[in-house]
């Protein structure tokens, strides 16, 4: 059996103004080729479809990004990204293919995953990602990679307020944490805003969407670090979870 990707051609123009090239087209579907290879031995998706993939996976993970990186005027330009808690790479792979002009680091705690991403980088060719083990709470405090980047991005990994002590401590100034969320309620954003507030980040804007195809709800919330993490943050490995700001 083959499993070939959709083209998708007018929807990814319609929705994020944008077109694959014919390199990236084919490592999308390699891409899709390798995880759906490697998922009978290791638990990487459900998503296994192929017009579920490339709108879950595939879509999903640009259209979080696409008000920043498909556009031409994007600074600085060659920004330095992180995916925390990757899993099978997204949104990072995604975002790895499409934005050559970037550098990106690949986060998971698990190590077989990390495994997995690197078998990727290889079979695609890609040489602007790089993978790391460790736990964004560790990573948070590391000199080398606290305050190291322009964006980090967060899929699927916990509660916003999580995700907001996993990601800012990361940043720049200035820098962006893209929250890739399915739905979203005015409570979240109280309980996020308190959060946000003692970590140095606002809340820059909310974006609501449907995805194209099966037309369900998706939220991505965009933080800017406009002031110092205190030294505090991001507390020691399973504290943001088990007591959430
Ligand atoms: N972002 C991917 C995977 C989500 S599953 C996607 O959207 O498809 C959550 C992943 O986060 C798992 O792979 C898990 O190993 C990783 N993870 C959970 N907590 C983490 C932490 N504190 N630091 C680093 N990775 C973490």
């Amino acid at each position: 059996m083959t499993n070939l990707l959709p083209e998708m051609a007018e929807i990814w123009q319609q929705t994020l103004n944008w077109q694959p090239t014919v390199q990236q087209k084919a490592q999308f579907q390699k891409l899709y080729e390798l995880i759906l290879e490697a998922n009978r031995q290791l638990n990487l998706t459900r998503i296994t479809d192929p017009q579920e993939f490339w709108e879950k996976h595939l879509w999903d993970s640009l259209r979080g990004i696409a008000p920043l990186l498909l556009s031409a005027n994007f600074s600085p330009a060659y920004p330095a990204l992180i995916d925390i808690g990757t899993g099978a790479g997204f949104p990072g792979i995604p975002v790895t293919i499409t934005v050559p002009n970037c550098t990106i680091t690949l986060l998971d705690s698990t190590r077989k995953k990390i495994t997995f991403l690197d078998n990727i980088l290889n079979e695609l060719a890609l040489t602007n990602a790089k993978t790391l083990v460790g736990r964004a709470e560790e990573i948070g405090q590391h000199p080398q990679h606290r305050l190291a980047y322009d964006i980090a991005l967060i899929r699927a990994v916990g509660a916003a307020s999580v995700c907001a002590e996993y990601t800012l401590p990361l940043l720049k100034q200035g820098g962006l944490a893209i929250i890739y969320r399915g739905n979203w309620t005015e409570d979240e954003t109280t309980a996020l805003q308190n959060a946000v507030n003692q970590l140095g980040g606002v809340i820059e804007s909310i974006e609501q969407f449907t995805t194209p195809l099966s037309h369900s709800i998706r939220h991505c919330v965009y933080l800017r670090k406009v002031a110092n993490t205190p030294a505090n943050f991001p507390r020691p490995i399973g504290v943001p979870t088990q007591k959430p700001l």
